[in-house]
């Protein structure tokens, strides 16, 4: 489609506003005069200034139906201390009208389309007061008033878990890019077992070498590892016995003093009684053991191996060895899933009562195989999907499960969050600083990304490690000598103590 703009340059964020509606166009733009194929999917994005006002124009159409909007304003009436800012928000949210106009869709996050919808209300909070960050939010980013409670409460939470993270203190993220098969909705770079498990031993041996390169530089800059995370794909594709040497590596370069230790233990399918008790003793505090849905046919659908009796053996056997802090993800607008079903999932989930459950919302990249064969989502989809978000969102509070942090991912199904609940005292803490960039992340492994933040002026420096398996094997060498850069990061923004 064709956005023709006029008399600013916020191509950028109407591109972006243009793909909660039609996530999969083409989107060009051209300047206004230019002849407008009124048959063919448009838009119109205007902005004239005459004399301290501004007037604003949109329109967007489609086989002759065409949806207008205008607006007038002055530069008294501009309430953010970022006036272009305020322009550029004013026009998407009446480019966004006539989106809603057309297509008779009203997503409920309106204009936001950043993934950490709860930092920037921090921050307009700071610059407007608590009423004037909601009534920002409400008539500029055209949120509703659900999503509005949702983030002020989330970002209440993180709040509180930010403040625990003190000048110097970091957290480490360990990555397992392999699963026992890959799942259809999935585009993470995981390889497949099937494909790569003749990789694993030359990937744990070279893992644990960056972990103590990595040791050596927090020795040296006097940081504090306050929380670890073994993610992935699925850890628990290691064996047991691979699993005790990487907890053993991980106990030994960074001690065993951490707020928190996770792994994600993730696919019920890898999850064995040897396994769980290894991670037990090795100190892990919380671990993940992710249905994704308690619906066999859907589970069918999106590849995975496992069922729903799986998860719940799974789970009983984690509680059997001593986990007391079991987090569960689920996923809503998975592939044949419908809102009953899903209800049915999470009401089989609160019946586990887990302490933490995080709920997704599916999103859809070009490379995962389920868009390539099945096409874009449509808005009946984003409804039904979003119907499921606010079901788990209203059981599990109800259940004293309650949320506690939330990020957003571009492309998702009816432009949804995903959410992080937990019962009271079980929150997930890392999940918050990552999500907020609280502190740096140094990250091991293929697909980790280091991210350095400055304390002293928010600067965020990322390094990354190469993304599959074989290339961190081949270019080791080379992702050791990046780890130089955590040092000189440092230097030139030393720790205020
Ligand atoms: S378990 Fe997660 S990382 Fe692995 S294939 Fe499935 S969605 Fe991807």
């Amino acid at each position: 489609m064709i956005i023709y703009i006029y008399g600013h340059r916020f191509n950028y964020e109407l591109e972006k506003l243009t793909r909660l509606f039609f996530p999969f166009e083409r989107v060009d733009f051209a300047q206004k005069g230019e002849g407008i194929p009124i048959n063919d999917l448009f838009a119109t994005a205007f902005v004239e200034e005459k004399s301290n006002n501004f007037y604003l124009s949109a329109s967007a159409g489609i086989g002759g139906k065409t949806v207008e909007k205008k607006v007038k304003f002055s530069l008294c009436d501009i309430t953010a201390n970022l006036p272009e800012k305020e322009l550029e928000h004013r026009l998407a949210a009446l480019l966004f009208e006539c989106y809603v106009g057309l297509t008779g869709y009203r997503p409920d996050w309106g204009i936001l389309t950043g993934i950490r919808p709860a930092k920037l209300y921090r921050r307009f909070e700071q610059a407007l007061d608590t009423a004037g960050a909601d009534q920002y939010f409400k008539d500029r980013f055209l949120i509703s008033n659900k999503k509005l409670k949702l983030l002020k409460a989330t970002a209440k939470s993180e709040d509180e878990i930010i403040l625990k993270s003190r000048p110097g203190c970091i957290s480490v993220y360990v990555s397992i890019p392999f699963c026992p098969s890959r799942c259809s909705y999935c585009s993470f770079v995981s390889h497949s077992i099937e494909n790569a498990s003749q990789l694993i031993p030359q990937y744990l041996k070279l893992l644990c070498k960056e972990i103590e390169y990595t040791a050596e530089i927090i020795k040296r800059l006097n940081l504090k590892v306050m929380t670890v995370y073994i993610g992935g794909g699925t850890p628990t594709t290691l064996s047991a016995s691979q699993l005790e040497v990487l907890l053993k590596k991980i106990h030994s370069c960074f001690g065993d003093n951490f707020e928190e230790l996770t792994v994600e233990a993730g696919r019920p399918d890898t999850i064995t009684k040897e396994k769980l008790e290894v991670i037990k003793n090795m100190g892990v505090s919380r671990i993940s053991i992710n249905p994704q849905t308690m619906n066999d046919g859907v589970l069918k659908a999106i590849g995975r191996r496992h069922t729903a009796d799986d998860t719940i053996k799974a789970f009983y056997l984690a509680r059997e060895i001593g986990f007391n802090n079991i987090n569960m993800d689920l996923i809503a607008g998975l592939p044949t899933d419908t809102l009953d079903s899903f209800k049915q999932t999470v009401n089989k989930i609160i019946d586990l009562s887990p302490e933490n459950v995080t709920v997704h919302s599916l999103s859809l990249k070009r490379s995962a195989a389920m868009v390539n064969q099945e096409g874009p989502l449509c808005f009946e989809e984003g409804i039904s999907a979003g119907k499921m978000v606010d079901f788990a969102l209203e059981r599990l509070t109800e259940n004293n499960i309650l949320p506690y942090y939330m990020y957003r991912q571009s492309k998702t199904v009816g432009n949804l969050e995903n959410v992080g609940y937990s019962k009271p005292g079980y929150e997930g803490i890392y999940n918050v600083y990552i999500m907020d960039e609280t502190h740096s992340i140094l990250a091991c492994g293929a697909s980790a990304v280091t991210k350095l933040r400055a304390e002293d002026d928010n600067k965020i420096e990322r390094i990354f490690n190469y993304k599959y398996p074989y290339e961190y094997i081949n270019k080791f060498d080379e992702i050791i000598k990046r780890k130089e850069k955590i040092e000189e990061f440092y230097n030139e923004h030393p720790i205020k103590y």
